[in-house]
């Protein structure tokens, strides 16, 4: 299958369906071709997200050449060709049209014909990194011929530089992802802690999964660039590597400790509580990393917290034309038992918490916001959220607004995060300091700031 370039798996773990944007004709119809300087793109979709995802392209293009050290040459008029499509049957009817045959997975480069060929995902950040996978596996096969390489090395490189960000100009690749449903990292680390996980017997036949060489990739990518440039010669000539190629990256055991620094390092710092949410930024400044988040909900209320426990989490967000409320998660145990403060346009906030019966209720009275040039309205406002902690050293989640505090909310965790109830936010400027671990000395002596667990 991989000799075509298809990416099984690619599909299947995402059960959540989104209300998709209308497709502008009908079904299975692709719009017009939309050209630029190095791809040519056709969608069944609306022509304004076409363009969109033509300009990811575009900007895609110097960052795999970059990655690749190379780029393929094209011809005077010569585009590469993309189609995205609504549906898997309606992708797989025009690969049948196009005598590629169908595929159980969700997009491929298909060497018969050239093109890039995937369908519409349940996010708008997982579409777009299938996007930026299929054109990067298209863009290294114009590169290196249309083989069928070693499978680690194939996935994991488009997977390294599918886990992106994008605002509507900027594009980054190849970072860690700020937040996805699919957290490969969270996965990476999952195989590498399974008891039956034997790192030389993956060396012996490549059977990394996709998450595992996606790291493997980056790690040798950035750690090893020398030695990584020569055997991927042999990969892109689609040859494996033998037991001698792999020793010129080191001693085996430390090998596989630097796979495991990378992983545990490189976690996605936010977590998905309901869909939909996009990774728009992110920055790394002098007092340490940003991130801008647009979060999208049709009629409920939607989060997105730290992976961690925070000690802080701050971020900007202003109140967007439509909209129900905004807020921030102040807990997180499931999606039936979470705590959230939810702000209306009119800046009345209240603290509610979903409970396992699937109600939500009031924790505090209702609060108005703190006064901005004279009003209470939301309009655009700074929140900080910091861990306290109650006289039983329960851990309380204050609330400042605009650096006013507002109230000190009772939570079980501090898993702060993005709250917001039906319509679109970005939250922007997201920074977070995860809570310090309790050390033996704190569990000794009962100092540890993080006080006793309540449940
Ligand atoms: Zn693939």
């Amino acid at each position: 299958m991989r000799r075509m370039g298809h990416c099984a798996g690619i599909i299947g773990r995402v059960a959540l369906v989104l209300a998709a944007s209308a497709p502008a004709r009908a079904s299975g119809e692709l719009g017009p071709p939309l050209v630029g300087a190095r791809f040519e793109l056709r969608s069944e979709g609306p022509q304004v997200e076409a363009r969109e995802w033509l300009a990811v392209l575009e900007a895609a293009w110097p960052q795999y050449a970059s990655f690749f050290g190379a780029a393929p040459k094209l011809g005077a008029d010569e585009r590469l060709a993309v189609q995205v499509h609504e549906t898997s049957e309606a992708m797989n009817a025009a690969l049948e049209r196009d005598g590629v045959g169908r595929i159980a997975a969700g997009g491929i480069y298909a060497f018969k014909t050239r093109k890039a060929y995937f369908f519409r995902q349940p996010s708008a950040w997982y579409t777009r990194a299938l996007l930026i996978h299929e054109c990067a596996h298209q863009f290294h096969a114009r590169l290196h011929g249309d083989k069928d390489r070693p499978g680690w090395y194939a996935e994991g490189v488009v997977e390294h530089l599918a886990q992106h960000a994008w605002d509507g100009t900027n594009l980054q690749l190849g970072i860690v992802a700020p937040i996805s449903l699919e957290d490969y990292p969270k996965a990476a680390l999952a195989r590498l802690d399974a008891s039956d996980f034997d790192f030389a017997a993956r060396l012996a036949d490549g059977g990394f999964d996709r998450p595992l060489g996606m790291h493997l990739v980056r790690l040798l990518h950035r750690r090893h660039a020398a030695d990584f440039r020569a055997a991927r010669k042999k990969l892109d000539a689609g040859r494996p590597l033998d037991p001698a190629d792999w020793a010129r990256f080191g001693r085996r055991d430390k090998l596989e400790a630097e796979l495991r620094a990378m992983v545990a390092a490189e976690q996605q710092p936010f977590r998905v509580g309901f869909v939909d949410w996009d990774a728009r930024q992110f920055e790394q400044r002098d007092d340490g990393p940003a991130w801008s988040l647009r979060g999208q909900a049709q009629g409920v209320v939607s989060g997105a917290h730290a992976a961690r426990e925070c000690a802080w989490l701050e971020f900007e967000a202003a109140f967007p034309e439509r909209l129900g409320r905004l807020g921030a998660q102040l807990d997180w145990i499931a999606t039936n038992d979470h705590t959230v403060l939810l702000a209306s346009r009119d800046g009345v906030a209240l603290v509610q918490r979903m409970t396992p019966e699937g109600r939500w209720t009031n924790l505090l009275e209702p609060r108005k916001l703190p006064q901005k040039d004279g009003s209470t309205t939301f309009g655009a406002r700074r929140l900080r959220i910091e861990r306290r902690a109650d006289e039983q050293g329960a851990p309380l989640a204050a609330v400042l607004v605009d650096g006013v505090e507002l109230l000190a909310a009772p939570v079980r965790n501090s898993h702060f995060g993005l709250a917001f109830d039906s319509g679109t936010v970005d939250f922007t400027g997201i920074r977070y300091a995860p809570l310090a671990p309790r050390t033996d000395a704190d569990a000794k002596s009962g100092s540890g700031k993080a006080g006793p667990k309540r449940r």
